[in-house]
């Protein structure tokens, strides 16, 4: 088996501290009274504008809540994507990161996609620039591309399949069965996990999340014995020695699931910590801890939140509404060659229902399926 991993160690494409640039684009908090006026005239725009809000489970409880009270959804990227593409509305305001705005366009070129800040972005989308992942493909024509949802249009262009967390284990179990080898980006710890779970022959990319990538094993483990009656649900896309303590390993969805259907009270949470809103809503009685981090410093800031995930607003959704700014442009010949491994993976899931941990299936209201 080959396990080789490419090395790659530029995280923002342009050298500046992007994340910096993200933490300072997020607003400030607000009162209770200027919350309720935001979201109402929030709400009042998606109806003039037939709009639908679609978010994801790492954005502010606000746009979650606004999104769910409006008919619109809070899920994961896959599912965010696919709820745009079957929903009625031909405009779609999408608050989470650029490259779900990317795939909510893919999978419906005809709508108006609009996003509350397009500079949000992701470090495993930075990570992988278009140009110097091709270049890696072409150095190894023998093998399948599977690239995670994390990525550019572009970069989805270039491969063949498009897995999320929650299926990518059934993708790679087949390819690995029909004998096939893989190239996997960009996300390096997810991709040791799949390879670990599969014995697949895989090439990694080293791109990693810079949220999940903060959760530390040592930390994890003296929190495990303050409760040693937590179940530990942890994000694939964590250090392995976060991953090995693991009681659960799953997407934002299975993780979901997860404290709705367990039987603990108490569930230390490997993952951005506002996913924590939802689950307080489903499963009101359970005691959520977030798992440790390295805490803020001086020069830097280390905790369970994506800085670009924080940027979405609720007068980003007001200000894109009135003014159709941050609106999402994919050209449309790319859009279609990205489809493709988009395509793929929907294809493979509806013939292969158990892909998916049978926890996930329609279960809760409102839980996507990947
Ligand atoms: S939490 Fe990580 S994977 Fe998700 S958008 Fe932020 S940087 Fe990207």
């Amino acid at each position: 088996m080959t396990d080789q991993t490419f090395e790659y160690t530029r995280q923002d494409a342009s050298g500046a501290s992007c994340t910096a640039h993200a933490w300072a684009k997020v607003p400030a908090p607000l009162t209770s009274d200027q919350r309720q006026a935001l979201k109402a005239r929030a709400a009042a725009l998606l109806k003039e504008r037939n709009a639908v809000l679609v978010a994801h489970y790492y954005v502010d409880g606000d746009l979650q809540d606004l999104a769910l009270e409006t008919g619109g959804i809070v899920a994961d990227s896959l599912e965010m994507a696919r709820f745009g593409r079957d929903h009625a509305s031909q405009t779609l305001v999408v608050a989470g990161v650029r490259f779900m705005g990317e795939s909510a366009k893919i999978l419906s070129p005809g709508k108006t996609v609009l996003m509350p800040d397009l500079d949000a972005t992701c470090s495993l989308d930075l990570g992988c620039p278009p140009d110097d992942f091709a270049a890696f493909c072409d150095a190894h024509p023998d093998r399948q591309v599977v690239v995670y949802a994390n990525t550019s249009a572009a970069v989805k262009a270039r491969a063949d399949w498009m897995v999320t967390s929650s299926c990518a284990l059934a993708i790679v179990r087949h390819l690995k069965d029909q004998g096939q080898k893989i190239i996997w980006a960009p996300d390096r710890h997810l991709g040791r996990y799949i390879q670990q779970e599969t014995g697949a022959d895989m090439l990694l990319w080293n791109g990693a999340c810079i949220v999940h990538d903060e959760f530390k094993g040592t930390e994890l483990e003296l929190l495990k014995e303050e409760h040693p009656h937590a179940m530990v649900l942890v994000h694939p896309e964590s250090p392995e020695a976060v991953v090995k303590l693991a009681d659960v390993v799953g997407s934002t969805s299975q993780m979901l699931n997860a404290v709705v259907n367990g039987t603990a009270t108490e569930y230390i949470v490997a993952t951005d910590n506002l996913i924590m809103h939802r689950m307080r809503q489903l499963a009101p009685g359970k005691t959520l801890i977030e798992a440790p981090t390295a805490g803020n410093a001086a020069s830097c800031k280390s905790c369970a939140h994506c800085p670009w995930m924080a940027m979405n607003a609720l007068q980003g959704v007001i200000d894109c509404l009135e003014s159709g700014s941050g609106e999402i442009h994919v050209e449309p010949d790319l859009g279609l060659e990205a489809k493709r491994c988009i395509d793929r993976m929907l294809d493979f899931v509806a013939a292969n229902p158990s892909a998916l941990a049978p926890k996930v299936q329609g279960l809760v209201r409102g839980i996507g399926a990947a």
